[in-house]
């Protein structure tokens, strides 16, 4: 059915400008048609989702490795693996999809109040290029359980994996419920003039804004899931900075740094930040044994996706002020790689000024739990907040006084593997993605009543002439 073992991958193209209005036409009119109202279809498409992942196993981690040089386990885990929202969709479907029956006043009871789950209509899904699978195919499975017809629109900058999702999307799909158009701004934009029942957009914020703009002209509802810059925030006593320098990295190294809830800096008291550094040296040389503790050359680790961001990530490090603590700065500009590093700085560095979306860490010293809580609500609320610490105490002191999308004690980035809501707040984005609260996101809340006949007299209290005498019974 799909791309085979070692077949060539596909060539990216873009899909012809003018074709562009008829897609959008043909699934309005597949839509109303109601064509994905049975459960039984949307679990048919929701399968063939898993099934294209499955399937195409090899040629999605050749994809992805040519897009990012992800490590093909890391693929596996982190993209293909999406499969598994599908089934578990699958699963909860009936659960999901079932329509309240809230409980209301007596006199109300016989009159069928029903709450139905009505998807929204046609849906338009703009995905980026760090996770170019997942990202594309989990506001799908939301979209496709609520009921929606879809149309995806991968990143031009992973167009390995934009070209083979090309292939195979009509192999897989109900051409009359999932469609699939390829480009950048030029065909974004041709795709933003036209009326959408939902837009979900996941990248960054100044496109967000361009979305959000668009998607105004027509009231259509938007998500957004945006990034920023994620903290880390070191309460020390009583770590054991060993662990806490592993699940630090771990939260960094992942796809180099390119992940939207990477940690982006860290937030640590001075007497801490040597020993830190130390643990971190030592959880490297762990990793990365076989090239003596350096990630670069490694094949556990992967790069950044093109010149145009390794040149920003690298300028963003050459102009800090900052002094080097943690790695060297080596890079491989011929595969866009680069060490990491934590650059001890302040908060007025142009590294603290925009999302690093790198292996680079700004280190900026903190008195305690009070100034790190006032550093992070004096910025843009992050998509994520990482706080390695002991005390209760200081985990509902950031519970109460921060906002952001998620927040993770003692670890980075595990809350993606619980399937809770995923969302940001502010700067990092509105509405949410994953499982039963991705669900809800794609579907309208329809209030129902259907009034007897025999109740009238109950009713009738409403009509005019409106005398003393209905007022007061
Ligand atoms: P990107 O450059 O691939 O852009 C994302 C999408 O926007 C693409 O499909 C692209 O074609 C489209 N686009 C670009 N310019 C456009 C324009 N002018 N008009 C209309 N559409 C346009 O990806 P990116 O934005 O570099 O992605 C990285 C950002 O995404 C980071 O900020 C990261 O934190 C964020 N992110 C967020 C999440 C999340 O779930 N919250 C997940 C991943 C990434």
């Amino acid at each position: 059915n799909g791309v085979s073992g070692h077949a060539p991958l596909p060539a990216y193209k873009e899909t012809p400008i003018d074709e562009i209005p008829q897609i959008h036409a043909d699934l309005v009119k597949s839509f109303r048609t109601a064509i994905m109202w049975p459960l039984a279809k949307r679990k048919e498409q929701l399968a063939a989702m898993a099934n294209m992942m499955k399937e195409n196993a090899d040629a999605w981690s050749r994809a992805i490795y040519a897009d990012l040089g992800k490590p093909e386990l890391q693929a596996q885990l982190f993209e293909i693996a999406i499969s598994n929202q599908a089934v578990n969709a699958i699963h909860e479907l009936e659960e999901w999809t079932a329509p309240i029956k809230p409980d209301v006043h007596e006199r109300h009871s016989e009159w069928q109040p029903t709450v139905y789950k009505i998807p929204f209509g046609v849906v338009l899904i703009i995905s980026p290029w760090n996770y170019p699978l997942t990202l594309t195919m989990q506001p799908l499975v939301a979209a496709l359980a609520a009921g929606n017809c879809v149309v995806l629109k991968p990143s031009e900058l992973a167009p390995n994996v934009s070209a083979l999702m090309a292939e195979l999307v009509p192999k897989y799909f109900d051409p009359r419920v999932v469609r699939l158009v390829n480009g950048g701004v030029k065909e974004t934009t041709r795709l933003l003039e036209l009326k959408w029942d939902r837009i979900f957009y996941t990248g960054n914020g100044t496109v967000g804004r361009i979305i959000a703009q668009a998607a105004a002209k027509h009231l259509t509802p938007v998500t957004l899931e945006l990034g920023g810059k994620s903290p880390v925030v070191i309460d020390p006593e009583g770590l054991d900075f060993t662990l806490v320098a592993k699940r630090i990295l771990h939260g960094k190294l992942a796809n180099a740094g390119q992940t939207c809830v990477a940690p982006d800096y860290i937030l640590c008291p001075e007497a801490s930040q040597k020993p830190l550094m130390q643990a971190m040296t030592a959880a490297m040389s762990e990793f990365f044994e076989e090239t003596g503790g350096k990630a670069l050359n490694n094949r556990h680790y992967g790069r950044i996706v093109n010149k145009r961001h390794f040149k920003r990530i690298k300028n963003l490090v050459d102009k800090s002020k900052g002094e080097v603590v943690f790695g060297e700065k080596q890079t491989d500009p011929e595969r866009y790689a680069m060490e990491p590093l934590v650059i001890k700085t302040t908060g007025d560095d142009d590294l603290m000024g925009e999302e690093i979306f790198g292996p680079v860490f700004p280190l900026i010293t903190i008195k305690d739990v009070d100034d790190a809580i006032n550093f992070i609500e004096d910025r843009d609320h992050p998509l994520s907040l990482y706080v390695f610490t002991k005390s209760e105490e200081t985990k509902q002191k950031f519970v109460s006084r921060t906002r952001s999308g998620g927040i993770v004690f003692n670890d980075t980035m595990e809350q993606l593997a619980v399937g809770l809501p995923f969302g940001g707040i502010g700067e990092s984005g509105m509405g949410y993605t994953v499982g039963r609260a991705g669900f809800e996101s794609m579907m309208h809340l329809r209030a129902s009543v259907d009034i007897p006949y025999e109740h009238e007299e109950a009713v009738s209290l409403r009509y005019p002439p409106y005398t003393q005498e209905k007022v007061d019974i």
